[in-house]
């Protein structure tokens, strides 16, 4: 017999990318960074000394806090340190949603927010986004409709690295009943030129959550830490009540807080994969495989059917190459790949191996002119 609770029972656990022990593929499936964390952040982590470890370590990470709120422009108390944006997604749920009440989803998008739902027994209300990935006008009133107690974004969109600006933001935290939380796992990566910045939302509205995530745009996906910024009314029970006792270890502290203070570092990096995202899409839409606007680190190709026998033969035919890129099996993205953005030698590999399976646009036969006239 099982012990779990009904609801566990029926669930299904998230499915992470895959992480081939082989260190020689091409590993451009989950988006990561491709580029080394800087060299003041390594140092922080060879610094951890003896005693810090034999030692409990901060329990709300003040220092990481205050670093961040400095970098934010608000206060310690708007921010709250986690072992990954993973954790803050399921502090979130538990603390603002009861068993029972809905959690609002924009589809497709971060496949944990259903699996985070379904731990917590909520249904989840699903909207569909427009064609171009753009979230509908009425999106917040479909939300309050259905009772959603917690309406999940993410800005910019996975997996299309589409981008919404702060002004539909600001529209949407105002319209919705309840928390909205801006999911900027890829922030690092948007054009400075745009000018996005959404904190200043945390400062108007009383029920807007951003996450943000050391794992992409600084390079530390396998270190665990991420932070939220929100209002001190939301971030408090949070803080004092549903977060475990120690949620983040020393050293995870240490290296997280040296990265943000570099964060101009990490920032030379996302440039680079900037760069290359640029390159990468003009490569691939010359190939036949169009991708929307990406302000993220990884782009998502869409691949005819008659192209390599479409989405599915080619991730498969890739990964016998060692190239491993991401395959969705949902609505929407069967006739998609979601690259990430590697460094150019990896992104040039991909380019090879997709040039040699993707058989060119045949070209119309050329008749010989003939004398009809
Ligand atoms: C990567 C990611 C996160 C957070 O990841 P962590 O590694 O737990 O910080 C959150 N949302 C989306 C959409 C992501 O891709």
């Amino acid at each position: 017999m099982a012990y779990e609770r009904q609801n566990i029972q029926r669930m299904a656990g998230y499915v992470p990318g895959e992480q081939p022990a082989d260190a020689d593929v091409i590993k451009l499936n989950t988006n990561e960074n491709p580029y080394q964390p800087a060299e003041p952040v390594l140092q922080a982590m060879r610094g951890v000394e003896a005693e810090a470890l034999r030692r409990y370590p901060p329990p709300t990470a003040m220092p990481f806090r205050e670093a961040a709120a400095e970098l934010h422009g608000v206060h310690p108390e708007n921010i709250l340190a986690t072992n990954g944006g993973d954790e803050l997604l399921r502090l979130l749920i538990t603390t603002f949603v009861e068993p029972g009440e809905s959690i609002g989803v924009t589809e497709p998008s971060y496949s944990l927010y259903p699996v985070l739902a379904a731990v917590q027994d909520a249904p989840v209300v699903r909207v569909a986004l427009h064609d171009d990935w753009s979230m509908p006008d009425d999106l917040a009133e479909q939300m309050n409709a259905a009772g959603v107690k917690l309406t999940l974004v993410v800005n910019p969109h996975a997996p299309s690295g589409t981008l919404a600006d702060v002004a539909t933001l600001r529209a949407l935290a105002t319209q919705l009943d309840g928390v909205l939380v801006i999911d900027e796992a890829y922030v690092d990566f948007v054009d400075p030129d745009l000018g996005y910045d959404a904190v200043g939302l945390v400062r108007e509205m009383a029920n807007v959550v951003i996450l943000r995530s050391l794992s992409k745009g600084y390079s530390l996906a396998g270190l665990r830490f991420g932070y939220g910024i929100g209002s001190a009314g939301l971030i408090e029970p949070m803080l004092t009540k549903t977060k475990d006792s120690y949620n983040t270890d020393i050293v995870s502290q240490r290296v997280a807080t040296a990265a943000i203070r570099h964060r101009d570092l990490a920032i030379r990096n996302c440039e680079a994969v900037r760069r290359e995202r640029a390159s990468m899409t003009e490569a691939l839409a010359k190939l036949g495989l169009s991708c929307p606007p990406s302000q993220s680190n990884f782009v998502l190709a869409s691949v005819p059917d008659d192209c390599a026998g479409g989405a599915k033969a080619l991730h498969e035919a890739l990964k016998q190459q060692g190239i491993f890129v991401r395959y969705f099996d949902q609505d929407r993205l069967r006739d998609k790949l979601r690259i990430t953005i590697g460094t150019p030698r990896q992104n040039h590999a991909l380019l090879e191996a997709l040039q040699a399976q993707v058989k060119p646009v045949p070209q119309p036969q050329s008749n010989p002119p003939q004398n009809d006239r």
